[in-house]
């Protein structure tokens, strides 16, 4: 059988609007064979995740996107095939979830300063046991009318420079991919296009994910044209990185990104699922 993978897509353990299991059964119903839970800094989502994935059949692949640091910019590192019980991955975790509820805390402050209340409630009910992201927050503005759109919630208060932005340090970006390569997982840079970087700092990066002991970057997403996948696809072979497929599916109303819609993976690329078993 020819497997269809989707390596990349959020439950509501964070930011995506579907339980585990509803999120399975979806990538079921689109086709998927394999799908990997990542979400946003925690493992939470797997069990339930696991189990529905066991009935239909489907294999389910250990995953998380962790938030890292590199020369002052904010990298997401999708971990592939990890052991969630590993210590120190489960460890920071819980750092993870401490610091985001920090952040979240600020981020509520600094709303209450543009006569904005009331945030941290909405945001810790929303988020429940998982973790709170900005997502939330912009879900809370749309909810209370101060924006149209998620995307209008970051250029107005939450992205970088804005009223309600927060700093936050993240781990390095070589302990990100430690944790992930030493719970037996593969570490994947995912969705490189959307840093913002040059061509030169692109190689950079590469070179040092590479050398950090990177084994994979995003090459098909459920956002790249066929010229950036092109793109991908030329770095990818050039820095000897494994390439992966992966929606970043958060959410039904958003119907240009689906769950197991996904372009081919170009045949110059590795597959970064011959690294997974
Ligand atoms: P956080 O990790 O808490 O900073 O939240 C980041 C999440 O917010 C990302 O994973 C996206 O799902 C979402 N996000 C970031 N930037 C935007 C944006 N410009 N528009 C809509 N969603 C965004
Ligand atoms: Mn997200
Ligand atoms: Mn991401
Ligand atoms: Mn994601």
């Amino acid at each position: 059988m020819t497997e269809r993978y989707d390596l990349h897509c959020h439950s509501n353990a964070s930011d995506g609007a579907l339980s585990p299991t509803d999120l399975v059964q979806r990538a079921h119903l689109n086709g998927v064979t394999a799908l990997a839970l990542t979400d946003h800094d925690t493992t939470m989502g797997l069990n339930e995740a696991r189990s529905c994935a066991a009935e239909l059949n489907m294999r389910l692949i250990d995953g998380i996107e962790l938030s890292a640091s590199w020369q002052n910019k904010c990298l997401h590192i999708v971990g592939l095939g990890i052991d969630p019980n590993y210590e120190p991955l489960a460890n920071a975790t819980q750092q993870l979830q401490a610091t985001r509820l920090e952040r979240a805390q600020k981020i509520a402050e600094k709303l209450e300063k543009k006569r904005i209340m009331g945030a941290f409630e909405a945001v810790q009910k929303a988020a429940g046991q998982g973790m709170i992201t900005r997502s939330h927050f912009a879900n809370f503005l749309l909810s209370q009318f101060h924006v149209s759109t998620q995307q209008e919630a970051f250029d107005r208060y939450l992205g970088k420079g804005k009223p309600a932005y927060v700093a936050t340090t993240w781990a390095d970006m070589e302990i990100a991919v430690k944790w992930i390569t030493e719970a037996g997982g593969v570490a994947v840079l995912a969705h490189p296009l959307r840093y913002d970087l040059t061509a030169n700092w692109m190689k950079r990066l590469l070179a040092a994910f590479k050398d950090a002991g990177g084994q994979g970057m995003e090459v098909v997403t459920g956002r790249n044209n066929p010229d950036e996948i092109k793109l991908l696809a030329t770095y990818a072979a050039r820095f000897q990185l494994t390439g992966s497929t992966g929606s970043d599916f958060h959410s039904p109303v958003t119907p240009w990104v689906e769950l197991g819609r996904l372009a081919p993976l170009p045949d110059n690329v590795q597959p970064v699922w011959e690294l997974l078993n």
